[in-house]
């Protein structure tokens, strides 16, 4: 039993997204669950964009205490929130709900920080000074901005297919360090990391990139993970990363800072982050 619990067995917990049968977050918190001897009730939901409201409700009246929430659902959670933090403000978007004592829905947004935590933690990268470039400029790129942002980089860069959006990302985060942004057809300089945000490896694809954009030993991560090395992953090998890896890390530690703010106990990712690899060979 953890220290300061007060989890009761008939809490439940889910995550909630559409499709969502591909979601590995039930087995990620059944993991933590075991480090501190919780038998969690978090199952996977299928909740197309228009029950949200709906099933969100029934979730909490039939004892949910928190849960997720993956694509399609980032931006609707954001809107049903009654309290969001600071991070879930910045990003627009929430991926982790907890329902207070009060009955108010607090909004969370662990992704950026999940990412930040493998990049630094379990990768050993440090951010400070870094010139950094991320493709894409959907929900995934605007969570990790700001936690990107706060390390200090020497420069941070936004490309994206619609050149509009990375623009008006840019402009949102601007106050916060040296943020541009621009088309992915006027990507110049060189980066010391490249971070994958686009959804392109979710269709075996690569956003259009020339050589040179990748520092002596540089760093490319893709946000997406797969069994086998993305197509992104692939192309930072053949650029000579010193490190080119997939998402599957950043999966684990924005569950465990979700696991973190239900039972306040933050859980030891790096057996479950190679659990699950293996997990996904199979
Ligand atoms: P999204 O909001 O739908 O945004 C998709 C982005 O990808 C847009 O910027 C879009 O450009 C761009 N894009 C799509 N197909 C492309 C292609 N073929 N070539 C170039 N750009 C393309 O999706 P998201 O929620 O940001 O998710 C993005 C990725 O992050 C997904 O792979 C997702 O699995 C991953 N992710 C991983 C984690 C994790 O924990 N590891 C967490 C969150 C997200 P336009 O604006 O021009 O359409």
């Amino acid at each position: 039993m953890i220290t300061g619990s007060r989890h009761e067995a008939t809490d439940r917990y889910a995550v909630m997204g559409h499709p969502v049968g591909h979601s590995r977050s039930p087995w990620i918190h059944a993991a933590f669950g075991r480090q501190y001897g919780i038998a969690i009730s978090y199952e996977a939901l299928d909740v197309p964009p228009e029950m949200f409201e709906a099933e969100v409700s029934a979730f909490l009246a039939a004892g949910g205490k928190g849960f997720n929430c993956t694509i399609p659902l980032k931006e609707a959670a954001f809107r049903r929130a009654d309290v969001l933090t600071e991070r879930a403000l910045r990003a627009g978007a929430v991926n982790t709900m907890q329902s207070l004592a009060d009955g108010a829905l607090l909004g969370d947004n662990t992704d950026g920080h999940g990412l930040r935590a493998d990049l630094e933690i379990n990768l050993g990268i440090s951010l400070e000074q870094a010139r950094i470039l991320i493709l894409g400029a959907g929900g995934a790129a605007r969570g990790i901005v700001a936690p990107l942002l706060e390390r200090g980089p020497a420069a941070l860069h936004i490309a994206n297919r619609t050149a509009a959006r990375a623009l008006d990302l840019a402009r949102v985060f601007d106050d916060l360090g040296p943020v541009t942004g621009g088309g992915m057809d006027a990507m110049d300089g060189e980066y010391d990391l490249i971070l994958n945000a686009t959804a392109a490896s979710l269709s075996q694809a690569l956003p259009p990139l020339g050589d040179g954009l990748l520092s002596r030993e540089g760093v490319c991560y893709d946000l997406a993970y797969a069994a086998t090395p993305t197509p992104f992953v692939i192309w930072g090998k053949e650029q000579g990363a010193r490190i080119s890896c997939d998402g599957l890390g950043m999966l684990v530690e924005q569950a465990a800072l979700a696991f973190e703010l239900w039972f306040r106990v933050l859980p030891t990712t790096q057996p479950v982050i190679e659990a699950l690899r293996l997990s996904l060979a199979r």
